[in-house]
Parts: structure tokens; sequence; C-alpha cells
């Protein structure tokens, strides 16, 4: 079975699957959007009202600053992957729980087995906890690290949740930052290639 045909059987699983915790109060399932051979895969944290009407993932303003991120790096949309830690809408946009996170987690696992992505970017705290538990986001942000997941060698690089960045002009130049950090893993083949210390962030803040 190629790729896409792998995607496809995950996600009508997915539709399918009525344990899933907020697919009452949800229009659509946001599964996931872009190319199966992607080397970069972007994991953010919810749907929105935009990305819940669509049936896809950042397409609301946070979707706008992903896709002025990607244009900066030269990266078209078409070429990565993107998707969230849960694919169904958190009422009022509210945080999503660790119990609705877990039970998400089979379908984010499978894509991530699917895609083997060289570059995952975490977009906010949620998604990062996943890679990398028990860090602040202000002081790891744009910090390079290649982890071992399930046998796959993946680079990870924690960054700003778009959103904090809309409403934050210090957050975007940090996430702006972090993004150009990533044609240089690829041009690299996905090595770890750069830490950054960012000694600005001391503050233990946790942000989106
Ligand atoms: N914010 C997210 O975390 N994901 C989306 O898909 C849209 C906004």
């Amino acid at each position: 079975m190629d790729k896409i045909a792998k995607l496809t059987k995950l996600k009508e699983k997915a539709l399918k699957d009525d344990s899933l915790p907020l697919k009452k109060g949800a229009t659509n399932l946001v599964f996931g959007i872009g190319n199966p051979d992607a080397k970069v895969l972007f994991i953010g944290e919810g749907p929105g009202y935009y990305e819940d009407m669509k049936a896809e993932p950042f397409v609301g303003r946070a979707g706008a600053l992903l896709d002025q991120m990607l244009l900066l790096i030269k990266l078209p949309r078409e070429d990565v992957y993107i998707t969230n830690v849960v694919m169904y809408r958190p009422p009022e946009n509210r945080d999503p729980t660790s119990q609705e996170i877990d039970a998400f987690k089979p379908y984010l696992d499978g894509i991530v087995e699917i895609i083997r992505p060289k570059i995952i970017s975490t977009l906010g705290r949620f998604s990062m906890a996943k890679f990398l538990p028990g860090v602040y986001i202000s002081d790891v942000h744009g910090k390079v690290k290649t982890i071992d997941w399930k046998g796959q060698k993946i680079t990870v690089i924690p960054m700003y949740h778009p959103a904090a960045a809309l409403r934050n002009s210090q957050i975007k130049t940090k996430l702006q930052a972090d993004f150009e950090i990533i044609p240089g893993i690829l041009e690299s083949g996905g090595e770890e290639i750069e830490t950054k210390d960012d000694k600005m962030d001391s503050e233990q803040i946790k942000l989106i």
C-alpha cells in the first residue's frame, strides 16, 4: 500500500471512530493535509472555527501566518504535511485536555509513521509535549533535537504557535527565526546542525 492509500485508510478509520472525544460538537474531522512524501511535518494544537468548517488544518488567521512563514523560507505548503494533536474542534477553542490528546494519539502516531518526516515542527506546547515532555516552550523553541521515535530518527524543532505570534510581535520575530532553521536542516539531510541559545527567553511562562 502506498502512503496515500495508508493515509486514506487511517482517515476513514478516524471518521468512523465514535469513541473520539469532541466529535459531537464538531462539524468535520480535521485529519491533516499535504504531501504524503513531506520531509517536514507541522503539528499544531487543534482545529478552530474555519478549520472545522473546511475540514482542513490551519486555514484561519494562524494558518495565514503559517503560510507567510513558509513563503519566507521558500517551502511550498504543498510540499509539507500539516496536522494537529486533536482532530475535532474543542468548544470555544479551549485547550485540549490530556485525555483528548491521548484519544487522538493512534491517529497522530499513524500519520507520523506513514509520512516518516525528517523534521517535525511542533507548533505550540501541546504538540511539543508529545516529543519533548517536561520542557517550557520559552526555553526550548528553536532548539533542534534529533530523537529516536519508534525507531525513526526525527529532527524535532519546537516552535511557538502562530496564534501566539499573532498576539505578540516579539514571539512573531522568534517564530520567524525558528522557521529559518528549517532549510539548513533539509539541506544537511535532516541532521541536527544548530542549537540556538536564546538567552532572552528566561521567563518560565507557558505560552502556546
Ligand atoms: N490552530 C491549530 O493549532 N491548528 C489549526 O489547524 C488551526 C489553528
